[in-house]
């Protein structure tokens, strides 16, 4: 079956659905490129309406939704209800401050007068993820549908319900058909979609392979792309960094949603003279975690969000082992139903092992040690990624120096505050390219067409 709803809690198929049909895409085609002629026209206004309609609904059922993700992908329902709350605020927020960021831009040449208007482009494609199965698809469609352009979405085989439940919210919420369309579709399938000349863009976020098929394809068809891919960020802890306030840090910026984040803290780059201590409470409070039913609010360690996603993280971990590292806590599978596995802890984890460049998307720490400042720069940077990091130190102004050092599309000084609604998301390297959110985001697929006006001289 193409698209499954598996609860990795206990492993059980709950639903399954076919890919579409070919006349079926392309009638969700024809509509989002006819809906798009009369969506373009609206003003910010009329398009607000239905985003925050949408984000209303999200509110009133928060539950629904959030329960409904937990049972398709495993996160935890306190962790899912954030998620959903703040997919609301992303729709919300846009349908606020829209308006203001794609004003025309007065501009200053010597002769006559300019300004770059802002225009959108038409049919996006967007490939998303299951790790966020809302907030992924709220950060596209907040910006880009209050831009003015129209949506076809291909979400991730393991969420499709929540993909349909997303498309739903906003047919809901006055959304006109065409304007955010559910896909149900193969890579074939997509590539299709990509080459076709209706698509103006194609958003992507998700792996390393799936960004290089997926660039290369709009790439060949000369077609903006944006790509939000993998990570591997650095958690940098100084020498004089207070570790009884960094640990809850430390833990939540692994572990939350199962350490199946893009810009989850991955490499733990501790200066020698807090490593043990660094380490030997990291490892406690690791332990102390209860895996269960991500159904329960006392649940702190859920499953991961399928079977095949558990098989691969156990064998890059046994790889890495048989490469040279220290296992120090976990690495296997929790005897109980469903696909959970241990938290883990990897030291000694030299440049020739292959985990030193992999990411681990999972609940697995890479701990290194670096005797200064200096060498936790240069083992940050020494990555294929360059999605996020943090920094973390008593002296705020030193962390800032260091995270301005730290190659990478984001870095946090004392926090691992990842998201806002006005903040744009996005790295450098393998980690991909473009920025979704903020400012820059809502840019991406709009024309900024420059306007000169005035009678100026012809040149002679
Ligand atoms: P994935 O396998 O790349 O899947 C992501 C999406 O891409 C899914 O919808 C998947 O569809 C689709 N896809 C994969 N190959 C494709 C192809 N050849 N043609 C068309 N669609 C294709 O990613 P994942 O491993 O599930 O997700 C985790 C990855 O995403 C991690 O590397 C993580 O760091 C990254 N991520 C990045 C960000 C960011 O903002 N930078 C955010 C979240 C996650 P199927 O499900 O049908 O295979």
């Amino acid at each position: 079956m193409a698209y499954q709803s598996v609860n990795p809690n206990d492993g059980k198929v709950f639903e399954s659905f076919e890919h579409m049909s070919s006349a079926q895409l392309e009638k969700a085609l024809a509509t989002a490129q006819t809906c798009f002629q009369t969506w373009k026209h609206k003003s910010f206004a009329e398009r607000a309406l239905v985003l925050n309609k949408a984000a209303e609904l999200l509110r009133t059922h928060v539950d629904d939704f959030a329960k409904l993700e937990t049972r398709e992908m495993g996160k935890r329902i306190n962790e899912a209800r954030g998620e959903v709350l703040f997919s609301a605020d992303i729709l919300a927020y846009y349908a606020k401050h829209a308006e203001a960021f794609l004003a025309p831009t007065q501009l200053h040449p010597k002769l006559g007068e300019a300004h770059l208007e802002s225009s959108p482009l038409g049919v996006l494609f967007c490939v998303e993820p299951w790790n966020f199965p809302y907030y992924q698809l709220a950060r596209v469609a907040g910006p880009q549908l209050m831009a003015g352009n129209v949506l076809l979405v291909k979400h991730a085989s393991c969420v499709p319900q929540c993909g349909i439940a997303f498309e739903d919210l906003l047919h809901n919420a006055g959304a006109p058909v065409g304007a955010y369309t559910n896909l149900l579709i193969s890579y074939g399938q997509s590539d299709d979609v990509i080459d076709d000349p209706r698509i103006q863009g194609v958003a992507l976020t998700g792996s390393l392979a799936a960004g290089r098929r997926v660039a290369s394809r709009a790439g060949q068809n000369l077609k903006k792309s944006t790509m939000e891919l993998g990570g591997s960020d650095a958690f940098i802890v100084l020498d004089d960094a207070d570790i009884d306030q960094v640990i809850p840090w430390a833990v939540w910026g692994r572990m939350y949603n199962g350490g199946q984040t893009c810009c989850a803290a991955k490499r733990f780059i501790v200066v020698e003279s807090v490593a043990d201590t660094f380490l030997a409470k990291f490892k406690a409070a690791l332990e102390a975690l209860k895996p269960g039913d991500p159904m329960l609010e006392a649940t702190t360690l859920g499953p991961l969000s399928t079977e095949a996603a558990l098989v691969q993280l156990l064998a890059q971990v046994d790889a890495a082992v048989k490469g040279g590292a220290t296992l120090l806590l976990g690495g296997k599978r929790i005897a109980r139903p469903g696909s959970f596995m241990q938290a883990t802890i990897l030291t000694d984890i030299k440049p020739d092992n292959p985990a030193f460049r992999e990411e681990f998307f999972g609940p697995v720490v890479s701990f290194f040690r670096v005797k200064n400042e200096e060498q936790a720069i240069a083992l940050a940077n020494d990555s294929d990624f360059g999605l996020g990091g943090s920094v973390w130190t008593r002296d705020e102004a030193r962390g800032k120096r260091v995270a301005s050092r730290v190659d990478a599309g984001m870095m946090f000084v004392n926090n691992l505050d990842w998201a806002d609604a006005e903040l744009p998301f996005g790295g450098i390297k393998h980690s991909g390219y473009a920025r979704e959110l903020g400012n820059l985001g809502i840019q991406e697929f709009v024309n900024k067409k420059l306007v000169r006006s005035g009678l100026i001289a012809v040149p002679v």
